[in-house]
């Protein structure tokens, strides 16, 4: 023990401003790590490499087992040389990600223009939810985002249609050949419904939750988001309730008002890492009257 602290104390006394910088880089770099995997499965096998790790460590440096340590210190660049295997969906949407993040900046006008579109599809898919909740008619829409969808696109029906309320009443009335599986909605069109979303492998999500019948839709809306930066609304076929999710978690029982919040807060802002919390605050009452009421009373 007292060999570990005067190691610490030999450390501190040769700190200058490069190794102040060495260490601030490295925590940055964690830092950016953590804020990448942050509410997706990969947190979690994060925690056990970690637990693994400093658990050999401790053994190997408080008690004297030579074999034992030959065996740690074989096997540990081994669980390292994993780590980019592990994370591999992980690491490729990050890069992705920044590769982006210097075509957004160039293409500043254009993605500028896209609001006022994405502003249309956010009101057509809260109107549309809201019918479909009224009408108890189960529905399961992913906006897409930055990270591709390609992979569940092509287990669907292609469509390139505008997003409007009429076109997804029509795609999730019961029974239809289309209301089975999620419409995907990428650039403000419907590019394909019917589509298969991965379920969620996550039980910590569902279990938390108050309503425990929530089944195999709920599962898919979220595991899609575990897998990407896109935001589901997911309408119950049971209940009613509407439901967004994003980055692996859920917020439920919301009405239009609220929803259309969210998905502008979402959608608008060029910010992955949003939280849902943020949004269990409950939002202003707006003053003008519903664009939503004028359009029903027609
Ligand atoms: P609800 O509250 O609407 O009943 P739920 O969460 O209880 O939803 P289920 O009752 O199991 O879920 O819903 C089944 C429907 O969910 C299917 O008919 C299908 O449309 C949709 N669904 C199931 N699995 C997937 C999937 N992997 N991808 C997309 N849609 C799916
Ligand atoms: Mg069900």
């Amino acid at each position: 023990m007292s060999e570990i602290l005067s190691n610490i104390l030999f450390t501190f006394q040769r700190l200058d401003w490069l190794a102040v910088f060495d260490m601030a880089l490295v925590t940055l770099i964690f830092f950016m790590i953590f804020k990448l995997i942050r509410g997706t499965q990969a947190v979690i096998l994060l925690r056990g490499i970690l637990f693994v790790i400093v658990l050999l460590l401790l053994m190997t440096s408080l008690f004297n087992l030579p074999a034992f340590r030959w065996l740690v210190q074989s096997a540990l660049p081994a669980l390292f040389l994993a780590i980019p295997v592990i994370f591999a969906p992980e690491i490729r949407r990050g890069l992705e990600r920044l590769g982006r993040m210097g075509y957004a900046s160039i293409f500043w006008r254009s993605s500028k223009k896209l609001s006022h579109d994405l502003e249309h599809t956010i009101h057509e898919v809260a109107l549309a939810a809201d019918q479909l909740s009224n009408r108890k008619h189960g529905a399961l829409i992913v906006l897409q985002r930055n990270d591709s969808l390609d992979e569940q696109i092509q287990t669907g029906v292609r469509m390139n249609a505008e997003v409007t309320e009429e076109l997804l009443l029509q795609i999730f009335y019961p029974k239809t050949p289309l209301h089975d599986g999620a419409a995907i909605v990428v650039n403000n069109r419907i590019v394909a419904s019917a589509c298969v979303l991965p379920l969620s492998t996550s039980s910590e999500v569902l279990n938390k939750m108050r309503d425990r019948q929530m089944g195999l839709r709920h599962r898919a809306g979220i595991g899609v988001t575990e897998v990407s930066d896109a935001v589901v609304v997911i309408v119950s076929e049971q209940t009613g309730q509407i439901a967004v999710t994003h980055a692996g978690r859920m917020l439920h029982r919301l009405d239009i008002e609220r929803l259309e919040n969210i998905l502008s807060s979402f959608l608008r802002t060029d910010q992955p890492q949003a939280k849902l919390s943020r949004f269990q605050i409950k939002p202003k009452k707006r003053k003008t009257p519903r664009k939503t009421k004028d359009r029903r009373a027609e």
